[in-house]
C-alpha cells in the first residue's frame, strides 16, 4: 500500500574479502545494513551513501 519504490540507484562497493573483490550492489534501501557476499558469502556493510569514500565523520575541522 505504502510502499515508496525509492528507485533513485543502487550502492555499489567491492566486496571486502580480497580474495573475492566483486562489485557488489545492493539497493539504497540497505544502508548501513549488514549483507552477505553472495559470491564468497563473507559479510559486509553497505556503506551509508551512494559513492563518497571521504572521512567526513573523521573530525575533519578546518
Ligand atoms: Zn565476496
Amino acid at each position: 500500500m505504502g510502499v515508496k519504490t525509492e528507485n533513485e540507484g543502487r550502492i555499489t562497493m567491492i566486496c571486502p574479502n580480497l580474495t573475492c573483490r566483486r562489485t557488489l550492489s545492493a539497493p539504497v534501501s540497505a544502508r548501513g545494513q549488514v549483507m552477505k557476499c553472495p559470491y564468497c558469502d563473507a559479510p559486509f556493510r553497505v556503506p551509508t551513501g551512494n559513492a563518497s569514500p571521504g572521512p567526513d565523520t573523521k573530525s575533519g575541522k578546518q
